[in-house]
């Protein structure tokens, strides 16, 4: 191992921004904005590689490490003349986590180390308040006690209450009917005098001693030991397990530490914390946004404690909020606006900053990369690119394809009825409807057993990531924009409304305070658990009840997002699309043609699944026959909407692939009304019943070995499409009809096919007088299909790799059935993802590969396309480009999320200035 620490101070630091893997985002914001001149307490970074040595060691710090650390903290002492564990002068530090990627409030934080009864004197006398001496000491044994003793918070919540009571009682407050948080409220920290907090003090110590049997370490070495592994150790808590999880953040990684030495925004009210956004998170608006608190320390912003105030005058919709740094503290405000500018110029990225004043000066202590909703990262990239500061490449690679699914959902109908329960903060956009509950656990619950729940708390806290998981929204009493609810729910792309003040949340029920059209109190209204309500994140509205929403648009930012991304991509995006109001919505949304139309879908209508059970249940062809006659109107209705649609664009139409059981009647109801339809009796249907039954369907009799039995069902099909192109074309539509075969893996099945269907071509050709062109074509969904490829390839004039059954069978595991291990096959490391949403390249890959090579041998220009899931997954779309394929096939909604995909996997392979693949 190379170095262990790096130590930044003074304008000069030993790392820099580009040592992200090593120093963690924090570590390397600190090093850079260091360098860069900008005020920052210094400090040093214990480096990822030490987190994962000591994990490798079994939990201990390497040798030499502890020196180097000595080594720094005497550097830091010089440098700030003052030194840890000395009364007279005492150095108080921060010990921070900081991993690669940002993982908000996951891990652990100790403030104020360095403090026991002796050097908490020294630092009152220091700062001429023995107030703030206690309150930092009682509030680092608190954070010390639970994160590296494992002493749980719940066990001094009793002693800080009684101080709490204690002065409520000094200043004539009635604190009998107070919960917690109320009390918490009435009489802040600041209002807890020097006799209650060292009270406090020995109570909390008291509490550690039973706790641990040891009594709370007093040397600052060996406290500083402690945090330090502590926050190794919080790499590995459940919290940061389930979040990396969510984020695809690898173990490997491991969490850098950062000793930074303590500024004090609770200093009086000349001093104060906050946080801020280059531009705003939610919306990406390009205006300086955050939120602080006079008189307070670091956590307070985001514990959501107290509700912050805005950093500018004008940014709560008031032009002159008093309450803002701007009015407060001018000097400091004016050198943070500077500061903010440098930075995201710096790093020509919308940045996230924590800063402190102290006594009137500004520190900054973290900026990394913000974090952002779908809707703010698109409009972020496209106005940094037209404000010169990044390329239109850069700006369609910086927009994580995933994180646009957000836009494409909907929004609250506006002209919807709708009751106002509720106004808090619009923390996180979007509409979600769901069912109340009050707790993480039982979100996730409820969420198990499929019901859509809302998640509502007076504030989330890390330990409720699996509930917030679970939830399609996020409502908090407290909080501000930047509290954990907030940051955690744009990130997962949630609706999330916080700070929502009306509403207090106790004892499993959650009470509203209604007000009239003029601001006064009109009474209160229960909302219990299982109740509907319906939040809209882009507003901070709450609703009572479920209320429509209309679909997503295209439009502004994320529209020319999407041309530019549209220049430079080479793989085409097409839809899978049944129904022609699939079809316009695909096309809306960009699609360059129907890539799969699976027209067993089109048989379940309530019309037409009775004459589909005739057919299957038919004693001869001739009934098999007649049923047809019923259904070809219908399916040539079905094709004659869907070529409206998509005019001039290609469109693939799956011949029937399920296995027929399927259709089946399967209960006594339904067989007795297909008995008396068709006049054959209840014992004969269910003994056909059982002649189709399978014991393995998905290898069973269907796909093309449907045609191979019974050719009239396929010979229906190809006269339903070719008669509704004809139809079409004769009114001057122009029609790109693909007729494709499922399930094929011999040359024979589709050279017996295909005649089938030039057969039927010219007699419908001939019925109606025209010709239209029309290609034929097989899915590739088998093993043998991708070997056989060669063979396939003489008689298909396209290939469509449909990778779901393709993944399926190569790798023998049921598509309909994996959902019960494949969890454990993810976890237990078999698999990095779930092989059914992200492609098995090196296996499945390999064959679309074999299956590319050996047709396109065969026939030069081929085309290939892919219509299996894994169209619509961006690193499977990284792999299809790689491997020369034609388009990418997917469900409407996420026809955008394939356009930027394909866009970014083209600008990483280098193929964005070739040629446009060919529909
Ligand atoms: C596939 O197998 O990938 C495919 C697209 O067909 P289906 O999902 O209908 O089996
Ligand atoms: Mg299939």
């Amino acid at each position: 191992m190379a170095r262990s620490i790096y130590f930044f101070g003074a304008g000069q630091a030993d790392g820099d921004a580009r040592q992200k893997d090593l120093l963690g985002g924090k570590g390397a914001g600190l090093a850079e904005m260091t360098r860069l001149g900008i005020p920052v307490p210094p400090g040093f970074t214990i480096t990822t590689e030490v987190c994962n040595a000591y994990y490798a060691a079994g939990k201990v710090l390497p040798a030499g490490v502890e020196d180097e650390i000595k080594a720094a903290i005497g550097r830091l002492e010089s440098l700030l003349d003052a030194r840890l564990g000395s009364p007279d002068a005492p150095l108080l530090v921060s010990v921070r986590s900081g991993a690669r990627a940002s993982m908000p409030g996951m891990m652990d934080t100790i403030l104020n180390l360095g403090l026991n009864d002796e050097i908490a004197r020294g630092l009152a006398r220091r700062t001429g308040s023995e107030r703030f001496a206690l309150d930092a000491y009682r509030r680092f044994i608190l954070a010390y006690a639970d994160i590296v003793l494992g002493v749980p918070r719940e066990r001094f919540e009793d002693a800080l209450g009684r101080a709490r009571r204690q002065a409520a009682a000094r200043l004539g407050v009635d604190a009998t009917l107070l919960n917690a948080a109320e009390l918490e409220r009435k009489v802040p920290d600041s209002l807890l005098d020097p006799e209650s907090l060292a009270a406090l003090i020995q109570q909390q110590k008291d509490i550690v001693l039973d706790a641990t049997g040891r009594p709370f370490p007093e040397d600052p070495y060996a406290q500083l030991q402690g945090a330090i592994c502590a926050v190794f150790g919080s790499w590995n808590n459940h919290r940061a397990q389930v979040y990396r999880k969510m984020h695809d953040i690898p173990e490997a990684w491991g969490t850098a530490c950062n000793i930074q030495a303590m500024v004090f925004g609770n200093l009086g009210d000349d001093s104060g914390t906050g946080v801020a956004f280059t531009r705003d998170p939610s919306t990406g608006e390009r205006r300086f946004f955050g939120e602080w608190l006079p008189n307070a320390q670091g956590e307070d912003v985001v514990a959501g404690v107290r509700t912050p105030h805005p950093l500018s005058r004008s940014a709560s919709g008031s032009d002159d909020d008093e309450r803002s740094l701007e009015a407060r503290m001018p000097g400091a405000y004016a050198e943070l606006v500077e500061v903010q500018a440098r930075l995201e110029r710096h790093f020509r990225d919308m940045q996230d900053l924590e800063f402190t004043i102290q006594q009137n000066k500004l520190f900054l202590l973290q900026c990394r990369t913000g974090k952002r909703t779908g809707r703010a990262a698109v409009r972020i990239a496209v106005e940094m690119a037209k404000e010169g500061l990044i390329s239109r490449e850069e700006a369609i690679l910086r927009v994580d394809p995933g994180a646009i699914d957000q836009l494409l959902h909907p929004s609250i109908d506006p002209g919807a009825p709708k009751k106002v329960l509720a106004r808090g903060l619009p923390a996180s956009p979007g509409a979600a409807t769901g069912q109340v509950v009050f707790s993480a656990d039982e979100a996730e619950r409820r969420a198990g057993q499929g019901k859509a729940v809302i998640l509502v708390r007076s504030e989330t806290s890390p330990e409720d990531i699996h509930g917030m998981k679970a939830a399609r929204g996020i409502l908090t009493s407290r909080g501000g924009m930047t509290s954990h609810a907030a940051v955690v729910a744009r990130g997962m792309g949630k609706s999330c409304v916080a700070g929502c003040s009306a509403i207090s949340v106790s004892q499993g029920q959650m009470t509203v305070s209604l007000y009239d059209d003029h601001g006064h109190a009109s009474g209160t209204l229960t909302v219990k658990a299982g109740d509907l309500i319906t939040l809209d994140g882009s507003t901070g509205t709450v609703y009572l009840g479920a209320v429509p929403t209309v679909p997503a648009t295209l439009s502004g930012e994320f529209g020319e997002l999407m041309v530019w991304a549209d220049a430079v991509r080479r793989l085409r995006v097409r839809s899978n699309a049944d129904t022609p109001h699939d079809a316009r919505t695909a096309r809306n949304f960009g699609a360059e043609g129907i890539g799969l139309c699976r027209t067993e879908h089109m048989f379940f209508d309530e019309e037409r699944i009775e004459a589909v059970r005739e057919m299957i249940l038919a004693p001869d062809e001739a009934g098999r026959r007649r049923a047809l006659a019923k259904l070809l109107p219908f399916q040539r209705g079905d094709f004659v909407g869907v070529f409206r649609e998509m005019a001039g664009l290609p469109v693939t139409i799956r011949l029937l692939d399920p296995p027929l059981h399927e259709f089946l009647p399967q209960d006594e109801a339904q067989l007795e009304q297909l008995s008396r339809t068709m006049g054959v009796s209840k014992r004969d249907l269910e003994r056909k019943n059982e002649e189709l039954a399978e014991y393995n369907p998905m290898l069973g009799h269907r796909g093309c070995r449907l045609a191979i039995t019974s050719p009239e069902i396929y010979e229906m099909q190809a006269r339903a499409i070719l008669e509704a192109a004809c139809e079409v074309a004769a009114a001057g539509v122009e029609v790109e009809p693909e007729i494709m075969i499922p399930l094929s893996m011999t040359r024979r099945e589709l050279a017996i096919t295909r005649a089938l269907v030039e057969r039927v071509a010219e007699q419908v050709f001939a019925e109606k007088g025209r010709r239209v062109d029309y290609r034929f074509g097989t899915m590739i969904e088998l093993p043998r299909a991708s070997i056989m490829a060669g063979e396939l390839a003489e008689e298909a004039e396209f290939f469509s790799f449909g990778t779901n059954d393709l993944t399926q069978t190569t790798l023998g595991i049921s598509r309909d059935d994996a959902g019960r291990f494949l969890g454990a096959y993810v976890e237990s490391g078999v698999f990095a993802k779930d092989p059914f949403q992200s492609l098995d390249v090196p296996g499945v890959g390999a064959l679309v590969e074999m299956g590319r090579d050996r047709g396109r041998a065969a026939r030069p220009g081929l085309k290939l396309g892919i219509c299996g899931e894994h169209g619509g997954d961006p690193s499977s779309i990284a792999f299809f480009e790689r491997a020369g394929l034609d388009y990418v096939s997917c469900s409407p909604f996420r026809v955008p999320i394939a356009r930027l995909a394909a866009a970014q996997a083209a600008l990483s392979a280098g193929s964005s200035k070739g040629p446009r693949a060919t529909d």
